[in-house]
This record gives C-alpha cells, sequence and structure tokens, in this order.
C-alpha cells in the first residue's frame, strides 16, 4: 500500500479554531457521493482495478476509510503531525509500552488510571521493563526517578481519581534532558481543554471512550504525535499486532467529536457547580477539582488548561458514608466510566482502583469520583445533597 493512499488528502483546516475543526477535520463530505457525513466503510476487504494497483486501501486492519477520517480527525484536534486509532484506549497504551525494549524504564504516575498501572506493574514487567511509580506533581520526584536506562515518562493530567495536575512542560524538559520520551494520557482534559504536544510533549494517547467519543455506546483509543518515526513504528504495530477498531466504533467516535467543544464547556460549568456546593458540605472532608480557587493546583491548571473538564472527586469522612451516597444517588448513577452526557458516581477502592486497593498506592475507602453530565445542574445538586443528607 502507498503512503499517500493509505492517508489520503484531507482538507486542512489548521487556519481555524478546535470548534470548526470538530466538525471539518476528516469530516468534510464524501467526495465522491456528496454524504455529507463519513460514510461507515463496513467492508474487511476492498476490490483491486488490476494486479499491483490497489485503490489504496486493501484490507480493513491496515487501512479503512472511517478509521482513517478518525485518525485525522483527532490528530487535527491534538495540532498533531499524525493519528493512529486503536480498539481501546488500553490497547493504545500497550503499544506505546511496546517501543521500549527488556531492560528499558519506565516512570510513571503512582496515582494513574487503574488500568494502566495494570498494565504496566503486571504485563510490562514481565516482558523485562523496569516500571516505578512517583508523584508527578513533585518536579523533584521526577527528577529522582529518572534512571540511566528510563525511555518513557507516562504522565496522566489530571489524574484519576484524584484529579492531580502535573506540570507537562517542566516534566517534558526533565525526561528530554534524560533522552526519555513524554507521553500523556489526555483522556480527562481532551484536546479542547489542554493540548500536551504544544507543551512539550511527544505522544499523546486517549481513551476516546470517554470525552471524545461522549455518549457512553463505544470502547476506543488513539495516539497522536509529530514525530515520523514513532508514527512508522506505532502505525507498523497498529497493523501487524492488530488491535484495530471496527469502523462502526469509527463513526460513533466521529460523532461524538462534532459535539465535543459545546459538551466540555457545559460538563466544565456543571462540575464547577458541583465542586462548590460540595466544597461548603459539612459531610464532605475534601473536594479534588483544580478548578476550584482554594485548590493547591489551581494556578498550574489555569496555566496549561482552558477550563478544568467534568470530574469531580471527593472524599467523605468514612468508606460507609461513601458507599452510602453512591448507593443513594438517583441521577449520578453508579457505574464504571466517565465522559458521557450523563453523569456517573462510583467508589474508586472498590470499583476503578480495585487494582491498587490494600497497597500503597490504595485510594482511601471515603473518597467518590464522579463523571458530571450535562444535566440540569439543580437536579444534580439536588441529587447529592439528598444523599448526603441522608449519611446515617
Ligand atoms: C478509561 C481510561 C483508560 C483506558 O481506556 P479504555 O478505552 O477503557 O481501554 C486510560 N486512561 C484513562 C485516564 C482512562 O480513564
Amino acid at each position: 500500500m502507498t503512503e499517500s493512499a493509505q492517508r489520503p488528502e484531507f482538507a486542512d483546516w489548521q487556519d481555524t479554531g478546535i470548534e470548526t475543526r470538530c466538525i471539518r477535520a476528516g469530516q468534510d463530505p464524501d467526495p465522491r457521493t456528496g454524504s455529507m457525513i463519513v460514510p461507515i466503510f463496513q467492508t474487511s476487504t476492498f476490490k483491486w482495478p488490476e494486479v499491483g494497483a490497489s485503490t489504496g486501501y486493501e484490507y480493513s486492519r491496515s487501512g479503512n476509510p472511517t478509521r482513517n477520517a478518525l485518525e485525522h480527525s483527532i490528530a487535527s484536534l491534538e495540532g498533531a503531525a499524525w493519528g493512529l486509532t486503536f480498539s481501546t484506549g488500553t490497547a493504545a497504551m500497550r503499544e506505546i509500552a511496546m517501543l521500549l525494549d527488556p531492560g528499558e524504564h519506565i516512570l510513571m504516575a503512582r496515582d494513574a488510571y487503574g488500568g494502566t498501572f495494570r498494565l504496566f506493574d503486571v504485563h510490562t514487567r514481565r516482558h523485562g521493563i523496569e516500571v516505578t511509580m512517583v508523584d508527578l506533581t513533585d518536579l523533584d520526584q521526577v527528577r529522582a526517578g529518572i534512571q540511566p536506562n528510563t525511555k518513557l515518562v507516562w504522565l496522566e493530567t489530571p489524574t484519576n481519581p484524584i484529579m492531580a495536575v502535573a506540570d507537562i512542560a517542566a516534566i517534558a524538559e526533565i525526561a528530554h534532558a534524560a533522552g526519555a520520551m513524554l507521553t500523556v494520557d489526555n483522556t480527562f482534559a481532551t484536546p479542547y481543554l489542554q493540548q500536551p504536544l504544544t507543551l512539550g510533549a511527544d505522544l499523546v494517547i486517549h481513551s476516546a471512550t470517554k470525552y471524545l467519543a461522549g455518549h457512553s455506546d463505544v470502547v476506543i483509543g488513539a495516539v497522536v504525535g509529530n514525530d515520523e518515526t514513532l508514527h512508522q513504528r506505532l502505525k507498523d504495530q497498529q497493523n501487524d499486532c492488530g488491535a484495530t477498531p471496527g469502523p462502526f466504533d469509527c463513526w460513533l467516535t466521529l460523532r461524538g467529536i462534532k459535539t465535543l467543544p459545546v459538551r466540555m464547556d457545559r460538563h466544565g460549568e456543571n462540575a464547577m457547580a458541583v465542586a462548590t456546593f460540595l466544597d461548603q458540605h459539612p459531610a464532605v472532608a475534601e473536594v479534588y477539582y483544580p478548578g476550584l480557587p482554594n485548590s493547591t493546583q489551581h494556578e498550574l491548571a489555569k496555566k496549561q488548561m482552558r477550563n478544568f473538564g467534568g470530574m469531580v472527586t471527593f472524599r467523605l469522612h468514612t468508606r460507609e458514608a461513601a458507599i452510602h451516597v453512591c448507593n443513594t444517588t438517583r441521577i449520578f448513577q453508579l457505574a464504571e466510566s466517565l465522559g458521557g452526557v450523563e453523569s456517573l458516581i462510583e467508589h474508586p477502592d472498590s470499583m476503578t482502583h480495585l487494582a491498587v486497593a490494600g497497597t500503597e498506592f490504595a485510594i482511601p475507602g471515603g473518597v467518590i469520583r464522579s463523571s458530571v453530565g450535562i444535566e440540569n445542574i439543580d437536579d444534580l445538586i439536588a441529587d447529592l445533597s439528598q444523599a448526603l443528607e441522608s449519611i446515617p
């Protein structure tokens, strides 16, 4: 397959705002039919006009036009030269881990997403790669954590679930000085709120399952970057290891992306109101939301983010109280995952972060994570209020 055919020319919308790119980049009408919406190319294989000359698409694992449109879209939103999509966010992370050789070292956030922790701590380690975890919000710990064999620094900001904000530009500098590359998991912020490549990151990964797709109806992942050598390696891995997303999942994600900016605005507005309400409630011991002016990380968050996103985490005085609230809300529904239009609530220590329960990285039992949706804000606050008031 020729390179130009695999990446057909898309109109360049880089001179337009991200709101316009969400609708147009990769998503211009189909040139053959005028179809306003990118078609779902639900096919495994493509007919060759003649031997030796394919259309540029041959087999959907190596390339599919719907997937190609999505890859172009996400790259454009992040201001990246290229994008690749994978069957899940986890598969995207694994492909990056596979860039390392045995004996090399990954430095990662100690409070990363539970699945990231499991992937690196269990599986990557088993393949001879060293992994250590530090608090990446403390630059001294980052410097101290760098080893001569460190090849990858893995950053998530804000972190899941404690919403800690790490300084992307400062960590990029430390990583690069040590000859390591920086990958940022931008799932929580999305490119609408934060663009890590412009702050010095080498790769950005997404669980597009969350805010990019935005409707809790698909599981899918993406990696974007600027470096062409990394692109070729990851693209070969995408084809050779085979964790590619299906065309319908790509299409759902393209559809979600069109409304990303309006959704993120409302998520942020609602989350700020929820965080402010919780911050004043006597049953709440602590609120973790970088948008709160009293948050220790408010200034840093303001510097590298447009707004603070839709995730609000808070701690009650006891584990029992946290479990009661998770079981008692009606509009906030008890479920893992995040980033959909509906509000979700969960208890990390017994759900998303069970992998680290009982370890030094455990999330305290009083902590609740909420993904604040785009419902009526008065309904959301009334729902949390009745749950908090009824704590026995
Ligand atoms: C959900 C999530 C992932 C994993 O993505 P999947 O699409 O579930 O495989 C990675 N990072 C973060 C921050 C997440 O929230």
